[in-house]
This record gives structure tokens, C-alpha cells and sequence, in this order.
């Protein structure tokens, strides 16, 4: 692999700030330790720092040579509510709360990339390192962007990172287009009538209401998606009543909604909309039905995607990079910063014997910090190739 012996040279400092982020995990919008430290770490490397970027954010640039165009690198800084069942030192020191999503990797390979930049400045263009707070589904990527994000560091392009378990280290996997998928929450609530359940006929009962409706959103995915399209209706939530011998008034069901495209995601909400009235109307009940999308699909445009997979493949071979990685139906806050700007995401295999994420026994590996790091930077390198005065 072709690490540039500056970054060989701090590859110790990498894990050790890894580590120490690992040990002291926050929550969505309340990273203000690791705010802090990042925002300490690029002023020493002679960033100019700007924090309190839609809450917790934190956002470094970094200017050389007599250029106007401009990058943007993303990291996520938040923790999960899980209680961490690893044991060795550095392991969570809050009980609760973990990095089980790799988000202290992630914010250590873009600040290797930070440093690395400013000392070695073989760039011509401006660098805007985006460190975003609350990535797992509490809408970081939206607070920043309402908070003027792209208006005051305008971005030409962006690009985001994530580690993938079950990929082996040294590798990396992007397609161009979806490769996320994005996803809706759901709640239906379902007004009948109640009664004693021995007297079925004085009720309107929500509870068979919302059984059918349950089985009827099957049909969206099977019936009324292209066969060539994929797509999730997944009820994940079914409450009723609380008696043996009471029909209730009410039922709710929820559950999520995933598409690889905004249309499938409308597309399910509008059906949703009419297997849920219609069961309604057939049962004699009235139901609720709200829907939110919560995250958008993570959509690669093609000339990035080129781009970083090109950079991926000189730093570990061609052989190295999956350029036709398969859907993943998770979902990734950084497609709202896609659907702004051009841009790409890309897989970083954190080993084939890791957890995976979002499990208590996760735990991102050191060993591709370095990698990480290179990559973001020669991004930069590659973009805002130090000879491309003439163009800007
Ligand atoms: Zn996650
Ligand atoms: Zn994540």
C-alpha cells in the first residue's frame, strides 16, 4: 500500500486519538469532547476552525496556493446507545454508549488527512474538512447544512467514508449511483370502537384492522415495485390493547420504509397511504397515518465515484477496489449532503473478522487508519492537482 511516509511518520498518533475517542463516546449533538479535540487538532495544524456548525459541528479549511476550487471531505463524530461488551482498555468509559459504528475511525483517518495537507500543501484550491455531529438518524448532516454549511464553505464536490466489517482490510467498495438505501419511519394509528370481547358485534375492532393492514403492505414491495427495483415495508411495531377480555379503541402499528431511489421511497408512502384507507374504510375504523423520511439514498454521481475509485486503486490496486459494490439497505446521513453537491461515498474494509457495526462487540480497526488517511488526501491531491492554476 502506498502510504506517504508523512502519515507513516504520525501513524502511532492516529491510533492513540482513535483510541481516546473511543473511550469517551457521545450521542448525536452532544459531541462536545470530541468536537473540542478536533477543533484543537486542526488549529494546530494551521487550519482555520470553525465550530458550533449546526450544534456540535465543526468545520476546518485549509487554503493553498492562488486557486478558487474547492473540496469537501466528511467525518461523523457520534456515538449509538449501546452498551459495549468489549474489554480491553481503551473500551467505552460511559456506560450506554459506544462507538459502534467506527465514527472515532472516521474522525481520525479525516483528521490524518487535515494534517497531513497542511504540512505537506500539495494542493492548489481550498480544503473544507467536515466534521458532522449526530449522523446516526438524529439529522446532523441537515442541522449543518440549515446552519449555512455549503453557502459559507462552498464545496464543489464532496466525499465521505465508511468502514465496512466483513471486507478485508486493504480494499474498498463503491458503485456508481445508489449504494445506500434511504429510509422512512412510519406510525399508523387505527380509531375502531370497543367493547367487551365477548360482544365482538358492538365493536369496530382496530386490532383485526391493523392485522390486515399489516398484511396488506406486503403487496407494495411485491406487487407494485419494477422486479429489477428493490425496496422494504417492514412493521416492526404492532400495540394493542392491554386486556383478555377487551377489544380496545385503538391499535398502532409502525415500522420503516427503505428505497434505493426518492421515487421508491414516494412511491411507498403513496401506496402505504392507500392499502392503509382503504383496509380503514373496509373495517368500519379510521386510521392515522404519518410518514417521514429520515434519510435519503446515499446517491454517488459518476464522475466522483471515477475519481475516488481511481484514487482507491492507485493506493491498493485495482484488484483492490469493488467498483460495482453491492446495494447495502442501510442507510447514511451524508446522502443529504449528496443531494447538494456532487460528490461520492466509498467503503474502506475494516476486516473479514470484525463485528459488524451497531453491535456491542464492534470495534473499528487501527490498522486502516493510515489508509483512511491517504485516501482523503489524495482526493485532494487529485482534485485540486497542484497544477491546475490554469483552470480556476
Ligand atoms: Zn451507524
Ligand atoms: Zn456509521
Amino acid at each position: 500500500m502506498n502510504i506517504p511516509t508523512e502519515i507513516q511518520g504520525f501513524e502511532d498518533d492516529l491510533k492513540l486519538w482513535r483510541r481516546d475517542i473511543h473511550q469517551h463516546p457521545e450521542l448525536g449533538f452532544e459531541e462536545k469532547r470530541t468536537a473540542k479535540f478536533v477543533a484543537e487538532q486542526l488549529a494546530k495544524f494551521g487550519c482555520e476552525v470553525h465550530a458550533g456548525i449546526g450544534g456540535t459541528g465543526v468545520v476546518g479549511v485549509l487554503r493553498n496556493g492562488p486557486g478558487n476550487r474547492s473540496i469537501g471531505l466528511r467525518a461523523d463524530m457520534d456515538a449509538l446507545p449501546i452498551q459495549e461488551e468489549n474489554t480491553f482498555g481503551h473500551c467505552s468509559a460511559h456506560d450506554g454508549k459506544m462507538h459502534a459504528c467506527g465514527h472515532d475511525g472516521h474522525t481520525t483517518m479525516l483528521l490524518g488527512a487535515a494534517r497531513y495537507l497542511a504540512a505537506t500543501q500539495n494542493f492548489n484550491g481550498i480544503v473544507h474538512f467536515i466534521f458532522q455531529p449526530a449522523e446516526e438518524g438524529l439529522g446532523g448532516a441537515h442541522a449543518m447544512m440549515e446552519d449555512g454549511l455549503f453557502e459559507q464553505f462552498p464545496c464543489e464536490s464532496i466525499y465521505g467514508m465508511h468502514n465496512w466489517p466483513s471486507m478485508p482490510v486493504g480494499q474498498f467498495g463503491i458503485r456508481n449511483g445508489a449504494l445506500l438505501a434511504g429510509g422512512a419511519l412510519f406510525d399508523v394509528t387505527v380509531n375502531g370502537r370497543g367493547s367487551h370481547g365477548a360482544f365482538p358485534q358492538h365493536a369496530n375492532d382496530p386490532v383485526l384492522a391493523a392485522s390486515e393492514i399489516v398484511m396488506s403492505l406486503q403487496q407494495i414491495v411485491a406487487r407494485r415495485f419494477d422486479p429489477l427495483e428493490t425496496g422494504v415495508v417492514s412493521v416492526t411495531m404492532f400495540k394493542g390493547g392491554d386486556a383478555y377480555n377487551v377489544i380496545p379503541k385503538v391499535a398502532s402499528i409502525g415500522g420503516t420504509a427503505r428505497a434505493f431511489s426518492r421515487d421508491g421511497l414516494e412511491m411507498i408512502e403513496k401506496e402505504m397511504h392507500r392499502v392503509i384507507t382503504g383496509v380503514a374504510a373496509a373495517h368500519n375504523v379510521v386510521a392515522e397515518f404519518d410518514y417521514r423520511v429520515t434519510f435519503a439514498p446515499t446517491i454517488n454521481t459518476p464522475r466522483e465515484t471515477e475519481l475516488i475509485a481511481d484514487v482507491a486503486a492507485d493506493l491498493v490496486g485495482e484488484e483492490k477496489v469493488e467498483r460495482n459494490h453491492y446495494l447495502i439497505s442501510g442507510s447514511e446521513d451524508f446522502s443529504f449532503m449528496l443531494e447538494n453537491r456532487p460528490g461520492a461515498f466509498i467503503l474502506i474494509g475494516n476486516g473479514e473478522d470484525t463485528s459488524p457495526v451497531h453491535t456491542p462487540t464492534y470495534e473499528f480497526n487501527d490498522n486502516i487508519l493510515p489508509l483512511g488517511s491517504t485516501l482523503y488526501a489524495k482526493i485532494v491531491e487529485r482534485e485540486l492537482a497542484a497544477d491546475s492554476a490554469a483552470l480556476s
